[in-house]
């Protein structure tokens, strides 16, 4: 981990979304969640103009493990919205980027019952032809637990059924392999990582905030709110400059 040759790594920022998508007007709180197709493209543009390649948590692990060097980001978008297939996955194809898209197994073609009444809104996510399409388009799913609990509340039967639950129903649906994981509201401890780990995940995100680099635990990687109110220039700074790696 502290070899010479990985001390000359650079970051990694794993960026974060939710809903790629106007907000909706007459939604009150939680319009960050939203980041617009338009500011979404002009993202994706930059990191291609900057020689940057986007991909999926499974094409990045080489370089979150050390074993490859160069400029890449992490695209991973929380819960499996629609939006995602209709207006994240074509900018990302244009541009050879990949992501990856965490999946709540238990709530497939339907809506965010977790948080619907929070946010007075019921957003459709992808049914299991739209997530077969979003794999097919060379995007990945990952898993996000079956009902998006606090993991760290959950009995152990609750654990191991919203974890390794999750990962059997969405290789059913899917018909491959489902080796990422992300903590619901980034909610984890030590027995919720060692879970994940005994399930076969090979890496599990949560939402410390800061850029990856090589050698980090691979179980409890940080990450980056990319939200509605960030302009170009603050995304840039984000994501390409150690502002948040100062917030860890
Ligand atoms: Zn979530």
């Amino acid at each position: 981990m502290t070899s010479p040759a990985n001390t000359h790594l650079a970051a990694i920022p794993i960026l974060m979304y939710h809903n790629i998508a106007p907000a909706p007007r007459d939604l009150a709180v939680y319009r960050s969640l939203y980041v617009s197709p338009g500011a979404f493209g002009r993202q994706m543009w930059l990191l291609h103009r900057l020689g940057y390649i986007g991909l999926s948590v499974t094409a990045a692990e080489p370089y979150l493990r050390g074993e490859k060097s160069g400029r890449v980001a992490v695209i991973t978008l929380d819960d499996g919205y629609a939006d995602n297939l209709q207006s994240a996955m074509p900018v990302l194809q244009k541009w050879g980027f990949s992501a990856t898209c965490y999946v709540v197994s238990g709530q497939i073609g339907r809506y965010n019952s977790w948080d619907d009444q929070r946010l007075g809104i019921r957003k459709q996510l992808m049914t299991t032809e739209q997530l077969r399409a979003w794999r097919d388009g060379g995007m990945e799913i990952g898993a996000h637990t079956r009902t998006h609990p606090r993991l760290t509340q959950c009995t152990e039967p609750q654990l191991h059924g919203e974890i390794r639950g999750c990962k059997e129903e969405l290789e059913d649906r899917i018909g491959s392999e489902v080796t990422q994981f992300c903590y619901p509201y980034g909610d984890e401890n030590e027995r919720v990582v060692e879970v994940t780990r005994e399930a076969g995940f090979r890496t599990a995100t949560t939402t410390h905030r800061g850029r990856a680099v090589a050698g980090d635990d691979l179980w409890r990687l940080p990450r980056m709110q990319i939200a509605r109110h960030h302009l170009l220039p603050q995304f840039a700074m984000k994501v390409f400059s150690g502002y948040e790696d100062r917030r860890r």
